[in-house]
């Protein structure tokens, strides 16, 4: 199927779920990852409706932002710090952000191109050692360590289930939505009533988290593959 009518199946089936679990549509937000794709192949999701993307690599995000920069771009992908000046510019929402030493250098960059930058936590909620991701006892103290930075602010928290069961995906997520809750109590900070998204579901779990409370899906195959089935 073309990647057109992929966004078109995906989005409906999304809107279907929604109402299945008694969601607003509206509610959760459909994040292309056309990571895997080059550039004019976005065009294809964009005239098909398609106009928030996520990227994983700071090349790509600068490259596919400059040729369509009124889509929305996030960045879902490992952080460096020495890219974290090409990413701010581009990045409407940051998703992975997990490192203390990164708020400073996001703060600076933000503050350079006169922007508040909206990120959120990522949470190894599984501890599979190969994830990247703050532990959950770490993000009280990360959530304090944003207090600092006036160009930074702290919208919710991601996470990326482990593959191949999805009740122990499911579990991951109503994990997350448990610990948004915990910090929104915990975080002393007039801040934590912003803690209201929770990034989470891919190609083959999104369901389980939409059903968990998912507001962003990032769903990447489904739409850019050719062969997910
Ligand atoms: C690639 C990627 C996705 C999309 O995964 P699919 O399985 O292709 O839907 C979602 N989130 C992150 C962080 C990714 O790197």
């Amino acid at each position: 199927m073309p990647i057109g009518a992929q966004y078109t199946q995906v989005a409906a089936h999304l809107a279907e779920v929604c109402r299945a679990c008694g969601r607003d549509p509206k509610d959760v937000k459909l994040i292309a990852v056309s990571k895997t794709v080059e550039a004019p192949r976005v065009q294809e999701a964009i005239d098909a409706g398609a106009h928030v993307f996520g990227e994983n690599r700071p090349d790509q995000i600068m490259e596919k932002h400059a040729l369509y920069p009124n889509e929305e771009w996030h960045f879902i992908g490992n952080v460096q710090s020495r890219r974290i000046k090409d990413i701010v510019p581009c990045a409407a929402l940051i998703h992975s952000i997990y490192e203390e030493h990164h708020l400073a250098r996001i703060e600076h960059a933000a503050e350079a191109c006169g922007k508040v930058q909206d990120i959120l936590i990522e949470v190894n909620v599984s501890g599979e050692e190969s994830k990247g991701g703050a532990a959950p006892a770490e993000v009280l103290g990360l959530l304090r360590a944003t207090e600092a930075f006036d160009h930074v602010r702290v919208r919710g928290f991601m996470t990326m289930a482990p593959q191949g069961d999805l009740d122990v995906a499911e579990r991951c997520f109503s994990d997350l939505r448990e610990l948004r809750d915990r910090m929104r109590a915990e975080w002393d900070c007039a801040d934590a009533d912003h803690l209201s998204e929770l990034s989470m579901g891919m190609s083959e779990d999104w369901e389980r988290a939409v059903a968990q409370g998912a507001t962003m899906v990032r769903i990447g195959r489904a739409i850019f593959s050719e062969d997910f089935a």
